[in-house]
């Protein structure tokens, strides 16, 4: 018996549930409930994503006369862990698609524009539009960007039911094209191939989700026989956690989906229905009759020529050289990274961003208060593993790869759950918009 009154109690996990008038609850210490602190400071927020809207909240809760400024040139906000619903065929695009002004608060200024230079030597941006800003703060909350362009022969238009080619990390668009080629491979059959890149990634339990749900809209549609689905690893395990790899690979065994090591994509021929996979024994070419294609990630280009991204790790990537702990870039004490975009070995989830959010604000707030901040994050990571349609498995670990249950006794991480399913498919919305304002 699932004991709701502790769920909702807790403090701890990113997901709260959804109250009776769909409010989002708060966890953790609320911002506005801490003494407000008098600055002049000059804060740059970049990007206006997960980390961006709700780190600019919670500063302009804290914080009494700073000027802050939030760059994002694209005018709408993405929930992006709805785009995997959207791919199922389960919620429409419009489910992950607001305004990005609509998170901001009041007080601050906003620049629809995105960075085009960052020099962290004179504390300086230049927009895409050419304003220069000064900053004495800088919190960088790009994200990352999605390197369609490292896929030979693949480009997003070919996306739709009439190639078989599906893209759901794109955009909400992108997602619910991908569902209808889908449904189509669902009713018609054939071979179907799944997999991720070898860099690092945003939420890496996505192709995993999006692999078993294809297995189960095929089995709920009466044509379990007539697909074979093959997930195709960059490593020799479906999970960098050891016992969530265990975990996934007997139900992969236990489904008949197949799975091949070491195999990443590098090339999409549409005409010939076919896909280059680099193995370390040589290119290898399957055909397929549906494949979702998920790109290898990267820092924005603007961000890898800034000088801040770490010399000598992820030098094909670009993330950020930001301390694990405090989330404080190693060579300019003045910056900060939250969210994708920072280079610790964990924590590519908006979940993560939740528990960034506290941290660099206490050592922000700290330091213009004239005390050292204390706050640390120890990389929190959470994934909603859906496996089939009404049931996933709540997955949350740290840099250690201990699994840190925010439900423990009440909720067992790999057991595949309603609860979980419900936690991902209705409260972690609210939940995330709350995170938004702030508030979570
Ligand atoms: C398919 C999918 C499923 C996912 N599922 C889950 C899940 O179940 N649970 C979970 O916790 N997480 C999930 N995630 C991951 C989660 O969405 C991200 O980790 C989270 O959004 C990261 O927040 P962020 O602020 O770093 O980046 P984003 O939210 O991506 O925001 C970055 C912002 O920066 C802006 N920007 C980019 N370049 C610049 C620039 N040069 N100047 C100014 N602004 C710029 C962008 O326009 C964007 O608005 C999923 C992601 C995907 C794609």
């Amino acid at each position: 018996m699932i004991d709701l009154e502790k769920i909702v109690a807790s403090r701890r996990g990113f997901m709260g549930l959804a109250g009776a008038g769909g409010a989002a609850l708060a966890f953790g210490a609320g911002s506005a409930e801490a003494a407000k602190v008098r600055t002049s400071a000059r804060i740059l927020i970049l990007g206006a994503g997960a980390g961006g809207a709700a780190i600019a909240n919670r500063l302009s809760e804290r914080l009494e006369g700073a000027q802050i400024t939030v760059l994002d040139g694209r005018p709408q906000h993405w929930y992006q862990p709805g785009f995997t619903l959207i791919a199922a065929g389960l919620r429409k695009a419009d489910y992950s698609i607001s305004s990005t002004t609509q998170w901001l608060p009041r007080g601050i200024t906003y620049i629809n524009e995105f960075a085009a230079e960052i020099d962290p030597e004179a504390n300086r941006v230049v927009t895409t539009g050419g304003q220069r800003i000064d900053y004495d703060y800088m919190i960088v909350a790009t994200g990352l960007v999605l390197d369609w362009e490292a896929i030979e022969g693949f480009d997003l238009s070919m996306v739709g039911p009439e190639t078989g080619i599906s893209a759901h990390y794109a955009s909400p668009e992108m997602a619910e094209k991908s569902w209808h080629a889908l449904d189509k491979f669902t009713d018609e059959g054939g071979i179907g191939l799944f997999g991720r890149p070898a860099t690092e990634m945003k939420c890496a339990g996505a192709p995993l989700k999006i692999t078993f749900l294809a297995e189960d809209i095929a089995t709920r549609k009466g044509n379990r026989n007539k697909v074979e689905l093959i997930y195709n690893s960059q490593a020799d395990n479906l999970f960098g956690v050891p016992v969530v790899d265990h975990r996934v690979r007997q139900l992969f065994d236990d489904r008949d989906i197949t799975y091949r090591w070491k195999h990443v994509l590098k090339a999409v021929d549409a005409g010939a229905k076919t896909a280059t996979f680099a193995t370390p024994d040589g290119d290898v070419t399957s055909d397929y009759d549906f494949i979702n294609v998920i790109p290898p990630q990267r820092a924005p280009q603007v961000v890898r020529e800034s000088g801040l991204s770490w010399a000598d790790k992820w030098t094909d990537q670009g993330w950020i050289e930001v301390d694990q702990s405090t989330l404080r870039h190693l060579r300019y004490a003045n910056i900060f990274g939250i969210g994708d975009i920072n280079g610790v070995p964990k924590g590519k989830t908006a979940a993560s961003v939740k528990w960034h959010q506290p941290v660099v604000e206490d050592h922000l707030v700290s330091e213009i208060a004239g005390r050292a901040g204390t706050k640390t994050f120890e990389g929190y990571t959470s994934c909603p593993l859906i496996t089939r349609i009404g049931r996933a498995m709540l997955i949350e670990f740290d840099y250690k790869n201990h699994l840190v249950p925010s439900f423990p006794g009440v909720i067992a991480p790999l057991e595949e759950l309603w609860i979980s399913w419900l936690m991902k498919e209705v409260a972690l919305k609210a939940t995330y918009n709350a995170m938004l304002r702030g508030r979570a």
